[in-house]
């Protein structure tokens, strides 16, 4: 602890009622100050016309039972209650297992509240007749009755009851278990803030300006502070609320916009002119007619790269909504103006599939382009020599892995840089690939213009955050062809029928996946996990069929050739771990088998099932599950809560194929932290807001972060001063913020 804290803390425990072992647990929290202490705020508020009854609870969960699996909502839904605990048991259900049981009940009825795990603490804190505030989940057992499984509780002082039953709001706050350690629960904690408010709020200066408050209707922060530990009603503390996210959010949004305008004004771009007769020729010759989404995205691409000002722009579609193509079309409006491009994709194997791809439909428009890959699989000698061909300006299409802005390969007069799958690469290499590229240009104040494609369906809540500093483009349409995949999760005692399915499938000339999650800790007892079940598919279910084995121990040359065995039918089935998440095309590949399907995260579902249906043909896949998951849905020593995600998922899966509703469902699960590892993307952890739940606080702090740089570009206005400040500080702390520039 620095000298700075350590006095702070010190004032903390010379408050009345709170001494050095409370301070040490508040400081322990993160509280070191005054001011620290009047913005530690409430979790939620105890409100008697909120607040439900037992009765109330059991009549609306035998109501839902019916549609339980439909209602995915409510799966999630906390509810409120106060009660007084009747009884207390413990029981043991295992060897060495016990399980506490407490019986409530308020006026209407009673409930049960279970507790599986930290059976002392809770039967140390909480005891018969306590009154309590409870919050958690309800279900109803087996015999109908309420049930709660490790709900929060908190006890409430008789006092608090009294002003409770008056109909006063009471704050609960959370408090750490040092906090409850040295003596601090809530009734104490609001009596300490109430002390020190007063003396306190006149300090906190506003950091909105007048007329933002005034447009938006927000209270000032000296009213929200004081609203947030005394509400008089629940209206009040959600304008509160609003004001903390609005705030967060504002200027998180001015910041980012800021940093892109500055992006923008700082760096040259290349201008393309983009009639491109190379483009064209492809168009004209491909085999199909592109949807009306491609189109719309080569537009907003085009318009983009030939104004002058760099590109980063990001493009956004569903596994087989057909970037690839978007891309070249692109890749060939830069060639035409004179430079080179760069495509850069996650694997190897992917890599070489770009390559194959495009050579193809550059053979078909008969141009004399040269394409180079440069991987690391690729012997030394046409290594070499790829290299010597890029350097000297020769090849024009580059295509390879990050090892592309690893090496040092001196580029010619590259242009334009595409990267597909973007999450996977970090912001350093993304720095040097920029560096590496302006070094190449002739013009070296400009920089190449960046498209970055992803097949990871972003819900709209977060592309507006989440890639702030990006341009984002849609391709929402499939292709015509496609036919939506048929999902249907199977339990393992009926997989006879889906072997039986394949057989008959594979003899009319069509092949199989077969994928098998990574469920062991080790590398070396997955591979044997996998090999063993390989084992057990070729000797005793399918005897008759060639079965081939692909996992993640192999390098990407043995990959590859499996990938290409399959391709040319040396197997009609491909066991598999989830290496072909991404990868070569088998067009004859229609049905997939997804063994422990509940294992899987809902986008590595849908990415895996992405691999089929491709052509047109109908495709299948099929999501074998445990036979126990059809009747007993809280199966003992699995938390429940990760039994209902994974059923959600299946569920989810077999209802829709539109990527876009699968991010949704798998963001209320997971909450925004997992998805596309935000942590890495620079997005900050936002204490108020929710960014998958606030959308419309988000959109209106953007627009007011919007409307001030319009008017107010550098921030030079009297008004906006706090926020210039504001502004300089952020900028300050936020190395590597960004990913680009
Ligand atoms: P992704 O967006 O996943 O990268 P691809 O670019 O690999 O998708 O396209 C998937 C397949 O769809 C490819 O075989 C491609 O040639 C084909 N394709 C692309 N656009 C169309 C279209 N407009 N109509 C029909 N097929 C298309
Ligand atoms: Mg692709």
């Amino acid at each position: 602890m620095s000298d700075n804290s350590a006095k702070n803390y010190t004032s903390l425990q010379y408050l009345k009622g709170v001494g050095p072992k409370r301070a040490e647990a508040l400081a322990s929290a993160g509280i070191l100050t005054p001011e620290d202490l009047i913005y530690y705020f409430p979790r939620a508020y105890i409100d008697r016309a909120v607040v439900s009854s037992i009765r109330q609870l059991a009549v609306s969960l035998r109501a839902e039972q019916d549609v339980f699996f439909n209602n995915i909502p409510n799966l999630k839904s906390e509810n409120t209650l106060i009660a007084r605990i009747s009884t207390v048991q413990e029981k043991q259900y295992a060897k060495n297992r016990r399980m506490l049981i407490y019986k409530i009940q308020d006026e209407t009825a009673t409930a049960k509240v279970i507790f599986w795990n930290r059976i002392d603490y809770y039967s140390r804190s909480f005891k018969e007749g306590d009154l309590i505030v409870l919050s958690g989940k309800p279900e109803l057992d087996l015999n109908g009755s309420v049930t709660f499984h490790h709900p929060e509780l908190t006890k409430l002082d008789e006092t608090e009851e009294i002003d409770y039953s008056k109909g006063v709001l009471l704050p609960i706050y959370p408090l750490t278990e040092k906090m409850k350690a040295s003596g601090i629960n809530n009734k104490t904690l609001r009596s300490i803030i109430k002390s020190i408010l007063p003396i306190c709020i006149d300090k906190i200066a506003e950091s909105l300006p007048e007329y933002i408050l005034e447009v938006n209707k927000l209270p000032s922060i000296r009213e929200t502070i004081s609203i947030l530990h005394f509400p008089e009603n629940i209206s009040q503390t959600n304008l509160a609320n609003y004001r903390l996210k609005f705030e967060e959010i504002f200027f998180y949004e001015l910041f980012v916009n800021i940093i892109k305008s500055n992006f923008k004004q700082s760096h040259s771009g290349l201008k393309f002119n983009v009639r491109s007769q190379l483009a064209r020729k492809l168009v004209d010759n491909l085999p199909f007619r592109l949807t009306e989404d491609q189109k719309k995205v080569i537009r907003e691409i085009a318009n983009d790269i030939s104004t002058g000002k760099p590109m980063n722009r990001l493009l956004q579609g569903d596994v087989g909504s057909g970037k690839t193509i978007v891309s070249l079309i692109i890749m060939l409006i830069a060639i035409d103006n004179g430079f080179q491009v760069a495509l850069m994709a996650p694997t190897e194997v992917l890599a070489e599939q770009h390559y194959r791809t495009i050579t193809k439909f550059m053979n078909s428009v008969d141009s004399d382009i040269k394409i180079s890959l440069l991987t690391g699989g690729l012997r030394t000698s046409n290594k070499r020599e790829n290299i010597n061909s890029v350097e000297s300006g020769q090849t024009n299409i580059i295509i390879g892995t990050h090892s592309l802005f690893e090496n040092e390969i001196k580029y010619k007069n590259l242009g334009l840089i595409v990267i597909d799958e973007q999450q996977r690469f970090g912001v350093a290499q993304r720095a040097n690939l920029i560096k590496m590229a302006s070094e190449s240009l002739e013009d070296k104040s400009s920089i190449p213009h960046i498209l970055v494609m992803t097949a990871t369906p972003i819900p709209r809540t977060l592309t507006m955050t989440l890639y702030g500093d990006l341009d984002v483009s849609i391709i929402r349409e499939m292709p015509k062809n496609r036919k939506p995949v048929i999902t249907k999760i199977i339990f393992e005692s009926e997989i006879q029928s889906v072997y039986q399915f394949l057989r008959d499938k594979i003899s009319q000339g069509e092949q199989a996946f077969i994928v098998y999650p990574l469920v062991e800790k080790s590398e070396k007892l997955e591979l044997k996990a996998a090999t063993e079940h390989h084992k057990y598919l070729s000797e005793k279910i399918f005897p008759e069929l060639s079965i081939g084995l692909i996992h993640g121990q192999m390098n990407w040359t043995e990959k590859e050739r499996v990938m290409l065995d399959f391709l040319e039918k040396k197997y009609q089935i491909l066991v598999s771990t989830t290496v072909i998440e991404v990868g070569i095309d088998i067009p004859d590949s229609n049905i997939m088998v997804i063994e422990n399907a509940e294992r899987f995260g809902l986008s590595q579902l849908h990415q895996l099932r992405g691999r089929i249906g491709r052509g047109e043909r109908q495709a299948y896949c099929f999501l074998i599950t445990k036979d126990n998951f059809k009747y007993q849905i809280n199966r003992k020593g699995m938390k429940e809560d990760e039994q209902l995600a994974s059923i959600i998922r299946l569920k989810t899966m077999e209802r829709t194929t539109d990527g876009f509703e699968i991010s949704e469902v798998d963001l209320k699960l997971r909450g925004p932290g997992d998805i596309l590892g935000l942590k890495q993307s620079g997005i900050p952890d936002f204490r108020y807001i929710n960014i998958v739940k606030d959308y419309d606080i988000i959109s209106k702090a953007k627009n007011q972060a919007l409307f001030v740089l319009e008017n107010d570009t550098q921030l030079r206005l009297k008004e906006n001063i706090t926020l210039k400040e504001k502004m300089i500080k952020m900028l300050r702390n936020s190395e590597n913020f960004f990913r680009i520039g």
